[in-house]
């Protein structure tokens, strides 16, 4: 892949394309990742509400969304979904946050 010239780079802060975050991926830098534990998962959603990169995969096809699991891809490591997984089943939740194996 060749190096864009300056005069070729758009202008910093500037989306010249509406809904095209989902082509960036951005995952690779993170050192910590969600694990998810499908049988503590009470399908609550507040992981797809907070995760601030779409980052939650969610099945839409059911009557009801249900949270499949972790699109690595976008995800940053961040924590927040580990954070609001609540620990309701038997004190253990549905996603917690482990050290990334590189
Ligand atoms: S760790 Fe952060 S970026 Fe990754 S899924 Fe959870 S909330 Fe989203
Ligand atoms: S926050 Fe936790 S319990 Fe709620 S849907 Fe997400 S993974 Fe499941």
């Amino acid at each position: 892949m060749s190096l864009k010239k300056a005069s070729e780079l758009t202008e910093g802060g500037i989306i010249t394309e509406a809904g095209n975050a989902s082509e960036y991926k951005t995952g690779d830098w993170r050192t910590f990742v969600p694990e998810f534990v499908v049988e503590n998962c009470i399908q609550c959603l507040f992981c797809w509400i907070y995760c601030p990169d779409s980052a939650i995969a969610v099945d839409l096809s059911g009557e009801k969304p249900e949270v499949t699991g972790i699109i690595l891809e976008h995800c940053k490591g961040c924590g927040i979904c580990a954070a609001e997984c609540p620990p309701v089943k038997k004190g253990k939740a549905a996603l917690v946050m482990v050290r990334e194996a590189k």
